[in-house]
């Protein structure tokens, strides 16, 4: 088996990993994702793919973010017949994704081979079970703990009755920040270990570099600091206005705001609760299923599949009884079921009165409908809103900061990451600023259409830690050295780190370096190049990249037709791209 990393290298971006098994001509990719960073992620979303979409026999889906999905319509596109492989819930979220997608640039024409896509769900394979893909070759999906549904994927190849002459390889996907006594995101389970040792395990990196404190893997001191920002801005008698985004994030901050309700009463009595997603309320429906479903495990108990023990925990519910772990989930049924639409004027509702902790978490939100956005928005009153997108680029969130930016009763809570350049990032430095030199920012702003300078900007602005998906260097370090029975033990002979920048590539090469000589493992650790060679999982040696992608058959003759219609100076381009991506 070789893989060959197509993307993210040096970017976070692009998900796509190539699988060829050579003995079948078999290729399978791990995942398909859009481009969201650098400075040309459009070119990038249009540039052919270098491999021929007709020979690849099936996708494996780690989980349902653009970046790890937005590339399948292209795919079905250029002549990928095969399944698209996932946890239902997965499926379920790229769906909604995918959908919202083609609202942006020039996507609108994927509509069609986005509805052709062949989507294969996991069934009762979950986590441990052996899902066939082809023959002689299965997949094992464990929770990655990222998002809802989101997996790691383990490829075996070779025939089951000779386990030694088998090949497997590891893709983490992306991995969440929940494991042992680090509960970050309570409603998801934990990070599952490996099967077992593999030959090659592929890391993401996105954090690699970064050491988070205590605090911020803690969401007792999240809620905390979300609970006195809530307390001074209700104060001030202003909004507060949490850029998120609609799948997870709005989510958890709903989950953290009815959880205070719920232990401090009079700290948002009569403050209504409003939702501006959406995403979210889609992504809500996906959620509250989710979360009641089971599975098997290895040992043949009924286990939550996703549902995790802290939520019950957080509840005041013993996460060890099966009648507790029933009523938390139906309390989260209930905080994700359908919400009442928000009538400007109307009062709060107000908090349940009730002797247990979970008879209070009753939900109290309501949903603002575009049709009535504009007159909620111009209501003065203190009152919290959740509104899309995170960074604050576009969607609802805009009409909210358009009016209340220049206000010094309003608060923004960013509660999520926000790319270098978006509005959300160059809103956050100047929330940093003192008001002196806030004066002295004239450079104006593009918020929903209206230049607001930097000058005007009144509103107290802050950066709520604590809700990253993503597991820092240290629960990447553990991913890749995880402990069964007791023993820890290197997941692979070889780690091949992607899915980030350099600099965190290379603090992620270190640390697992440094934690194999401390506790004397083995470990070749790769940092693989764009445009690099294949890896052959069982040697370990590199393997033409041209080899791996194959030649395009089943494309050439739609190649040559688009080739015929180009100018001589776009035909010299299109070539030299193909002929880097090895095509000619
Ligand atoms: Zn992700």
């Amino acid at each position: 088996m070789r893989v060959l990393p197509i993307d993210p290298i040096e970017r976070v971006t692009g998900s796509c990993y190539l699988v060829h098994i050579p003995e079948r001509d078999l290729r399978i990719l791990v995942d398909c994702g859009g481009y969201q960073d650098g400075p040309n992620p459009q070119q990038l979303e249009e540039a052919p793919f270098p491999f021929d979409p007709a020979s690849i026999h099936a996708v494996l889906l780690t989980h349902a973010h653009y970046d790890h999905c937005g590339r399948l319509p292209q795919l079905v596109r250029d002549g990928f017949r095969g399944q698209v492989i996932a946890t239902d819930e997965t499926i379920a979220i790229a769906k909604i994704v995918l959908e919202d997608s083609l609202k942006h640039g020039n996507r609108r024409a994927l509509a069609e081979p986005m509805a052709r896509i062949q989507w294969r769900s996991l069934g009762k394979h979950l986590f441990a079970c052996p899902l066939p893909i082809a023959t002689d070759v299965v997949a094992f999906a464990q929770r990655s703990a990222h998002i809802l549904g989101a997996v790691s994927w383990e490829i075996v190849a070779g025939l089951k009755e000779r386990p030694a002459e088998q090949v497997r390889v590891l893709f983490s996907g992306d991995i969440g920040n929940n494991r042992t006594g680090c509960e970050v995101q309570p409603m998801l389970g934990r990070v599952m270990n490996p099967t077992g040792r593999v030959d090659v395990a592929f890391v993401e990196s996105t954090y690699g570099g970064t050491r988070r404190p205590a605090a911020a893997l803690d969401p007792r001191a999240r809620r905390h600091a979300l609970a006195l920002e809530l307390a001074d801005a209700i104060d001030r008698r202003g909004p507060v206005i949490i850029p998120v985004f609609g799948i997870q994030r709005t989510q958890d901050v709903l989950w953290d705001l009815h959880l205070l309700a719920a232990e401090q009463p009079d700290l948002l009595a009569g403050v209504p609760i409003l939702v501006d997603a959406p995403m979210a309320l889609r992504f809500n429906a996906v959620l509250r299923d989710g979360l009641m479903r089971n599975f098997i495990s290895p040992g043949g108990k009924v286990r939550p599949a996703w549902l995790g023990k802290h939520a019950v925990r957080e509840l005041g519910l013993d996460p060890d009884r099966a009648d507790h772990i029933r009523t938390a989930s139906e309390a989260i049924g209930r905080l994700f079921g359908e919400a009442p639409g928000w009538v400007p004027g109307q009062d709060a509702p107000a908090v349940v009165e009730a002797a247990t902790l979970v008879d209070r978490f009753q939900p109290r939100w309501a949903r603002v409908d575009g049709a009535r956005r504009d007159a909620t928005v111009a209501e003065e009153r203190p009152r919290i809103v959740l509104a899309t997108a995170g960074s604050a680029e576009g969607g609802p969130v805009q009409s909210w900061l358009a009016r209340w930016l220049r206000d010094p009763r309003a608060t923004v809570l960013f509660a999520g990451y926000c790319n270098r350049g978006s509005l959300g990032a160059t809103l956050l430095q100047v929330g940093e600023l003192p008001p002196a030199e806030r004066q002295r920012l004239h450079e104006p702003l593009q918020v929903a259409g209206e230049q607001i300078p930097g000058c005007e900007i009144e509103a107290r602005i802050v950066a709520l830690s604590g809700y990253s998906a993503h597991a820092d260097q240290e629960g990447l370090v553990e991913w890749v050295f995880p402990v069964k029975d007791g023993v820890r033990f290197p997941v692979a002979r070889r780690v091949v780190i992607t899915h980030g920048e350099s600099s965190p590539r290379r603090c992620l090469k270190e640390a697992i370096e440094a934690r194999a000589r401390s506790d004397s493992f083995v470990v070749d650790v790769i940092l693989p190049q764009p445009g690099g060679d294949a890896i052959d999982a069982r040697t370990g040696e590199l393997v033409a990249r041209n080899e791996v992608l194959g030649t395009a058959k089943a494309s050439n003759l739609k190649l040559l037709q688009q080739l015929a219609a180009l100018s001589p100076e776009d035909r010299r381009q299109l070539l030299d791209q193909l002929g880097k991506d090895g095509h000619a």
